[in-house]
């Protein structure tokens, strides 16, 4: 794939998230194309080659014990990742920008005419599924292995190199979408009755439905009702100061009749519910309705009503059900001001959409330009697991702390979304008590629990750092 100097600057900006020094000068790279001699009298330069194919054609190296596909191959494949030629030019054996640009860009999901029926890129339909990748940030490998090389040439050309990393350990963003807030809502409760008439679908089984409606009715005429269900922010609160965690919650107005949330910003209880999260450290952001996907009036309409509550702008976004048609969805999200966006995971597969355990910019293909709006990437939303994937509590603990070490190797960020309302033991039978033993966990393992404003706010303080 042969790049614009744009784009391989936009290769650049985000490989000098992990280093930097002089071998990084722009007059120290030169990029050929596959097949073109290095002219006679170049030397002391660092080489990459564009591959002449245009889609990818995946070549697997060993690296690290790990067989990492590398997206675009050269023609004469060789074994090793790079060498030194006689003229002392660092060459590598692989086309590293363009199977960097690929993925991170979002290339495959801009091009493709594949949706589900809420217009999201389906999992079935990528390049992840294809070669089974999903749980490798394969972009961080891919920058490893150019530092490798880098790393070498600067030692043996006296160049000032180094490695940057934006954890010590590795960042763990918890965040929570408020969907919803009362299990016993009376519209659910009504809901019930056409359930067990037939006339919907059940949620859980017959007997279930019905001892829940009985439930909520008794619920809805007892002056004394206790706490509902889905109103668990005390508890998630708590359990996330006692471990030292500081989450992000998205808040979901209400609109369209029920697509959305049954709540608006500037109900009392939401109200202080926002007060109160802001006071204790925690990020309150804009969890985009379905409209807001593809409408700025409308999500600038929403930003403002979150505004009038909150007191301050909100910088952090996530589309609801993660509806997200790219480029467009980020060029709406940007021009309503916000700073990033943290949608970009597959609804149906946890995993690495875009390959990468760091935050970084989205293209816009249009202008040939980095756009300026970050992109948080989630890793790991629980309804993929659970519902989607029909697995259990040990196989979603298995894959978070999985996260969590790949995240852990490049200091980068193991990302989770955790709803409030699956955080429920009736539904989810003994959910609270996992959940807990799985956040004490990932902070055991080194996880620090910070919000998106400030991992956005420690990302742009290191990319100033050149
Ligand atoms: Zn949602």
């Amino acid at each position: 794939m042969y790049l614009s100097e744009n784009k391989i600057q936009y290769v650049f900006f985000h490989l000098r998230q992990h280093v930097t020094g002089e071998v990084l000068e722009r007059n120290r790279v030169i990029v050929l194309k596959e097949g073109e001699p290095i002219p006679e009298k170049i030397s002391g330069k660092v080489v990459f080659y564009f591959s002449e194919i245009e889609n990818p054609n995946p070549v697997e190296v060993d690296f690290h014990g790990k067989k990492i596909p590398v997206l675009f191959g050269l023609k004469n494949i060789k074994k090793k990742l790079f060498y030194e030629d006689a003229q002392s030019n660092l060459i590598f054996n692989f086309d590293f920008l363009s199977s960097i640009f690929y993925l991170l860009s979002g290339a495959q999901e801009v091009e493709t005419t594949q949706k589900d029926r809420y217009g999201r890129f389906p999992y079935a339909f990528s390049i992840q599924q294809k070669l089974d990748c999903v749980h490798l940030p394969l972009v961080n490998y891919y920058f490893e292995m150019i530092i490798k090389g880098l790393e070498i040439f600067s030692k043996k050309q006296g160049l000032s190199i180094k490695r940057k990393r934006l954890f010590d350990d590795f960042g763990f963003f918890l965040s929570h979408d408020v969907d919803r807030v009362a299990f016993h809502h009376p519209f659910r409760v009504l809901n019930k009755i056409k359930q067990l008439m037939g006339l919907a679908p059940l949620g859980y089984s017959y007997t279930k439905t019905f001892k829940l409606f009985l439930k909520g009715i008794l619920f809805n005429l007892n002056p004394f009702q206790k706490q509902d269900p889905w109103w668990n922010f005390g508890w998630i609160t708590d359990l996330e100061i006692r471990l030292g965690i500081r989450s992000t919650f998205f808040f979901l107005k209400q609109e369209d009749r029920f697509d959305n949330s049954l709540y608006k910003f500037h109900f009392n209880k939401i109200k202080s519910l926002i007060y109160n999260l802001k006071n204790q450290g925690f990020e309150v952001g804009l969890h985009g309705t379905m409209r807001s996907a593809y409408d700025l009036e409308n999500l600038l309409r929403q930003k403002k009503d979150l505004y009038m509550v909150l007191g301050n702008q909100p910088k952090g976004i996530r589309q609801h059900y993660l509806r997200f048609f790219h480029p467009q969805t980020f060029m709406i999200q940007q021009d309503t001001g916000l700073t990033y966006d943290t949608s970009l995971a597959f609804a149906e597969q946890d995993g690495y959409r875009n390959g990468y355990c760091f935050p970084f910019h989205p293209y816009d293909f249009e202008s040939d330009q980095m756009m300026d709006i970050w992109e948080i990437p989630l890793v790991m939303m629980e309804v993929s697991v659970l519902q989607y994937r029909k697995a259990g509590f040990p196989e979603l603990r298995n894959l978070a702390l999985h996260y969590a070490s790949e995240a852990r190797k490049f200091g980068g960020i193991f990302s989770l979304l955790w709803h409030n309302c699956r955080l429920s033991n009736i539904e989810y039978e003994g959910v609270t008590e996992f959940y807990e033993s799985l956040l004490g966990e990932i902070v055991e393992n080194g996880g620090e629990g910070v919000p998106g404003e400030e991992i956005i706010n420690r990302v742009s303080n290191s990319s100033l750092d050149f």
